[in-house]
């Protein structure tokens, strides 16, 4: 959850010299691929059950990745 990041990142940061920079968040959405047709989709709220065929045998294939886009330090 953003907010707890954020929260605990305030408390860790405090006696740092990072103290008082911000964290910002870009969420992805997750692209699952059915396994037993291949099918590849978004993954909306909790809904894994594959839209072509109706599995529930699916992979994450994007989405897991955690990016950090800049840092600034003075
Ligand atoms: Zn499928």
């Amino acid at each position: 959850m953003d907010e707890c990041i954020s929260f605990y990142w305030d408390i860790l940061s405090r006696d740092s010299g990072a103290r008082g920079a911000t964290i910002n968040f870009i969420r992805k959405p997750a692209v699952v691929r059915c396994r037993n047709c291949g099918k590849e989709f978004r993954l909306k709220q909790e809904e894994w059950q594959c839209p072509g065929c109706g599995h529930w045998d699916v992979e994450i294939i994007s989405g897991k990745e955690f990016y950090i886009d800049s840092i600034e330090v003075e």
